[in-house]
């Protein structure tokens, strides 16, 4: 007999009579869900917690010892299928992962809690996995403080295997009232989460521009990062308002407080169904000027997003969540495939793919070197000239795709003109290899460059001359010119993309592109803030790419907007250094 405790089911939005109270963040995504809490721990599955029976205990034990088997005939199933392109790391990988496995600490301890406190495996094996990793927090040794990750990894495997024998009550079947509260959610969680229908998400940890982030606002509902205690004051079921645009988080609100922020969300709900009837007109500002608005992908069913938005081209799909989430790397003709749907599906318009950007917060399972400063390691274009075979197949694979349509490539986190001519390389050796082997390509693909480190944003004269396009990443651009972790939720007060020292890189950067006739797009984060569309229209750009969902407003705000009027603006914003008065004055502008 197993009883659980607690029942998610049976939903009503109604008040209870529990104590209220209200936590700050920083709003991720607009818009306002209502729902209750569902707590999940640092596992990226949710775990169901229930009682079991005294005489089905040993039963129980033996789920748990059968899942651990499965999983270690699957490792060493893995391992003998590693292939020989894979990076060396992944072999030794799945050997810490066998050793983690067989450790007393994974494989019996679990077994003494379900016998002392008579609670399911998957519960018992979740919560000695959360000790461990707090133990591994506190270690000071970078290198093996990191290593909790694998933990987790061992443990979700294991509790992926007893999914399919579990017993659990049936896990809550109104998603869309749920509201997720997570300490932290990595950004391989957050695209496990595009398979349900949550109506928001909250975590205590992240800023804004993290990957975690970046993803809550392409399932396009609200969330709000960095409340820092929401995990440990909230219960499970209780009531939440979650205000996204403002980063506001009511727990338990009273009666008077979810009837205005019911009547807000439907305000809110009819000003988005407004908007879809800008969906097929052009983006044209008032005198005339024509503006691309381009939408960001990071999995290939996200182009019907961006098509459904009106979107007309990708403009960044962000290639490497295809290799988050799993142990093996996608071949050449998986990747093909994906490549392939998106250039299909955007029929003729132009589709922009970053090569892999793995490294900082997304992390390929054993293939990564996270370093002591990740954000500042082995990541993007440093880490796919390591791993050249790596890298070679993922060439292979969009050369192929760019006989679908209009394909062109984009190369992250370029600091060194010698990193070009080593992708460039790289790009012509693969263009042979499917030469020698008959296979057709465009040949005048074209590819250019990231600019989101400012030693790219400064020496821009030579970067120019050896690219076809660029396209800054305002996101990484703020994060390296301000010295700010753009996933640390503890300096993220700090991180500023109106910070004049940023505007100036952006300004100089559209300014260098459009003289050398080389287009420029933005493709961060502010590309889809209405509060610098203005601003960036009169920079002088005409290329905007952003999550699909703020493709409609931002279309609407061009719509209004006079680039000529602009322009005056943006140029006595960037005479000034003092971030005040450039406040003042983009706020002038704005009005
Ligand atoms: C950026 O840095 O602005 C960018 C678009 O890339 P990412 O957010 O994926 O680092
Ligand atoms: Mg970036």
């Amino acid at each position: 007999m197993r009883q659980p405790k607690r029942s998610t089911s049976a939903m009503k939005l109604a008040p209870q009579p529990t104590a209220s109270f209200t936590l700050h963040g920083a709003g991720v995504s607009g818009g306002i869900a209502i729902g209750y809490a569902h707590l999940v721990s640092t596992a990226r599955l949710e775990v169901a917690h229930y009682d079991i029976a005294s005489d089905a205990i040993e039963e129980e034990i033996s789920r748990f010892d059968a899942a651990i088997s499965e999983v270690r005939s699957e490792l060493i199933g893995l391992q003998a299928s590693v292939s020989a392109s894979a990076p060396a790391e992944v072999s030794a990988f799945l050997n810490v992962h066998l050793m983690i496995l067989d450790d007393a600490h994974l494989s019996r301890r679990p077994r003494e809690l379900i016998r002392s406190r008579g609670c399911n495996a998957e519960w018992a094996l979740t919560q000695q996995m959360e000790m461990l990793v707090q133990q591994f927090d506190e270690i000071e040794d970078a290198y093996l403080r990191e290593r909790k990750n694998d933990i987790v990894q061992v443990a979700e495997r294991v509790l992926k295997a007893m999914l399919r024998t579990s017993h659990a009550p049936a896990s809550p079947s109104h998603e869309e009232n749920v509201i997720v509260v997570a300490h932290d959610l990595s950004p391989a969680d957050m695209i496990l989460f595009k398979q349900h229908q949550f109506a928001g998400f909250v975590t205590d940890l992240g800023g804004v521009t993290s990957h975690t982030a970046i993803v809550a606002r392409s399932l396009n509902i609200p969330a709000i990062v960095g409340l820092h205690h929401a995990r440990g004051l909230i219960r499970e079921n209780e009531l939440l308002i979650v205000d996204g645009r403002e980063g506001v988080l009511i727990v338990n609100p009273d009666r008077q407080v979810l009837a205005e922020f019911q009547l807000r969300q439907s305000q809110l709900d009819i000003e988005r169904r407004k908007l879809k009837s800008l969906r097929s007109t052009p983006a044209t500002t008032l005198d005339g000027i024509p503006i691309e608005l381009h939408a960001n992908i990071e999995l290939p069913q996200d182009v019907n997003a961006a098509i459904e938005a009106g979107a007309t081209g990708i403009g960044l799909f962000r290639s490497e969540f295809l290799f988050l989430n799993r142990d093996d790397l996608p071949g050449e003709d998986e990747q093909f495939e994906a490549y392939r749907k998106v250039a299909e599906a955007m029929d003729g318009r132009p589709v922009t793919i970053r090569t892999l950007d793995l490294g900082a917060d997304k992390t390929v399972n054993g293939g990564s070197r996270a370093g002591p400063n990740p954000a500042l390691g082995l990541r993007a274009i440093r880490f796919c000239l390591a791993e050249p075979q790596m890298f070679q197949v993922q060439l292979r694979a969009i050369l192929r795709a760019s006989n679908y349509g209009k394909i062109r490539i984009l190369v992250p986190m370029l600091a060194h003109v010698h990193e070009i001519d080593q992708a460039m390389g790289a790009i012509a050796q693969a263009k042979e290899q499917l030469d020698d082997l008959g296979l057709h390509y465009d040949h005048a693909i074209n590819v250019g460059g990231m600019i989101e480190i400012p030693a790219a944003a400064m020496s821009l004269g030579v970067f120019v001359k050896k690219l076809d396009f660029l396209s800054i990443g305002t996101n990484d651009l703020t994060q390296y010119t301000l010295a700010i972790d753009r996933s640390d939720d503890t300096v993220a007060h700090l991180y500023d993309p109106l910070h004049p020292a940023v505007l100036q890189l952006i300004a100089q950067t559209i300014q260098v592109g459009e003289k050398a006739g080389r287009p420029v797009a933005v493709c961060g984060e502010m590309a889809g803030e209405l509060a610098a569309t203005r601003l960036l229209l009169g920079f002088g750009l005409r290329e905007f790419s952003m999550h699909p969902a703020q493709l409609l407003e931002i279309k609407q705000q061009v719509l209004r907007a006079n680039a000529a009027e602009a322009q005056g603006f943006a140029r006595r914003i960037l005479r000034n250094d003092d971030p005040d008065k450039c406040r003042r004055l983009l706020a002038r502008l704005n009005s």
